[in-house]
């Protein structure tokens, strides 16, 4: 179906390029259909219209919603990027107009260099892509606005003549990836710290929907703790279109731990109390998977003897997407999608009363089982489990609150 845009009242216009997903066959309209249901979810508050054409993302909106489409488009998964740009006539003097106002406005920038990439998807159009360049090229070097550098330019002027023509300037690069909800649920298993934001944000860009639990142990855990993983949840929730974190409070878990495990089995032990919630909300939620930040040989848990243990508690498949990387790797990451500054806040998610001097570096699979069999802990974990409050998470609501007073551009 065709949808009239009010060109009058949508007066602005983004582009975005469509990432991995270009290269699905027969089944593309599935990827598709999901992308412009995430970007239209995004944008749902806000006064702008999402369409697909011919391989291109458009968005198009009226002035004072240029914040809100921009934030939207930076955290859309499924695009390689976007920029704002102009649409056209398309006739060669409108085209020449277009990139003398692109040209001029990488000059205020700082420019000093360009070239032009035109491409022609509309063959009626009377020039191919070689001659649009030499015939537009020319109103920025004439007058020596900018000079001519094919090879390093500054800016890249580019030029699509489709059903309009459209000129832009500088692609702005996203999170690529295939769009969120093309590959099933998973739940994070998600603490304040560096790693589990990373591994949730990973996942989303293999297109999963990623539900959230954290497990806290209230008052040996701080409050502050927990409202930093409610930010840390908000914060991927602007990539994965929304989510819902689960609290789960584990204080008595946690002591019957102490009282009855071997103190260098404790933190194991926790790990495994985790996982039989995580296997409950998993069931609950319709989780085709459990996802931990878990990374081989980080700490003493991490040891690929002791994630052997916790991944034989897993009854669904257990997916630690940071287990090859090392900390700088996902350090640069949580840089990237702003989660970095939230998790390095110094409210711990673990009370060092119940962490081991010692921690047992290479558990058997059978002592672990055991050892978790003795402690009779299975009806505080449902316990804890039935007592979970939830809170839900979306980009629609912080686009909406964001510019609810309405700003220009
Ligand atoms: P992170 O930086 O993600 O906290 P970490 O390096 O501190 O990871 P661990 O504390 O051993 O490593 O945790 C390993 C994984 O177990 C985490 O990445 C997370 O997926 C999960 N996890 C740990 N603590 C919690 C918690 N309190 N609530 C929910 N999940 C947790
Ligand atoms: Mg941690």
């Amino acid at each position: 179906m065709k949808t009239e845009i009010d060109t009058d009242f949508y007066t602005e216009t983004y582009l975005g390029k469509l990432g991995e997903l270009t290269l699905k066959g027969g089944n593309i309209k599935v990827f598709e259909n999901q992308l412009l249901c995430n970007i239209r979810l995004a944008l749902e508050t806000v006064d702008a219209k999402a369409r697909l054409q011919s391989g291109r993302l458009y968005v198009h909106c009226a002035k004072n919603s240029c914040g809100a489409v921009e934030y939207a488009l930076d955290h859309l998964i499924g695009i390689t990027g976007w920029a704002k740009v102009q649409a056209v006539e398309k006739n060669i003097e409108a085209i020449r107009q277009a990139v003398r106002r692109e040209g001029e406005a990488a000059k205020e920038n700082g420019a000093r260099t360009f070239k032009i990439d035109a491409r022609r998807e509309d063959k009626s159009f009377p020039l191919n892509s070689y001659q649009i360049a030499a015939e537009t090229a020319g109103v920025l070097f004439d007058d020596g606005t900018l000079a001519v550098d094919v090879h390093k330019p500054d800016v890249c002027i580019s030029i699509e003549v489709r059903e309009k023509c459209y000129v832009y300037c500088s692609q702005k690069k996203t999170c690529r990836g295939l769009p969120v909800g093309v590959s099933g649920k998973g739940l994070l298993l998600l603490s304040g710290g560096i790693d589990s934001p990373v591994a949730g944000y990973r996942m989303m860009r293999r297109g999963m929907k990623v539900e959230c639990v954290y497990f806290h142990s209230y008052p040996y855990t701080s409050e502050e703790a927990q409202q930093k993983v409610q930010t840390l949840a908000q914060i991927i929730s602007q990539y994965g279109v929304d989510t819902h974190l689960n609290v789960i409070s584990f204080t008595e878990v946690q002591m019957r731990i102490k009282q009855k495990a071997p103190e260098a089995y404790s933190t194991l032990m926790l790990r495994l109390c985790m996982m039989k919630a995580a296997n409950m909300l998993a069931e609950r939620i319709n989780a085709d998977c459990i996802i931990t930040g878990e990374s081989l040989g980080q700490v003493a848990s991490q040891t690929i003897e002791n994630l052997a243990v916790t991944e034989s508690f897993a009854e669904k498949p257990l997916l630690r997407p940071l287990v090859g990387l090392d900390k700088e790797e996902i350090m640069d990451t949580a840089n990237f999608i702003g989660t970095y500054e939230t998790s390095i806040l110094p409210y711990e998610d673990c009370c060092v009363l119940f962490s081991p001097k010692h921690p047992v570096l290479r558990a058997s699979v059978s002592d672990s089982a055991e050892i978790y069999a003795s402690m009779e802990i299975d009806s505080l974990v449902q316990k804890a489990f039935d007592e979970r409050k939830i809170f839900r998470y979306s980009i629609r609501d912080v686009v909406g609150e964001k510019w609810a007073a309405k700003e220009n551009c």
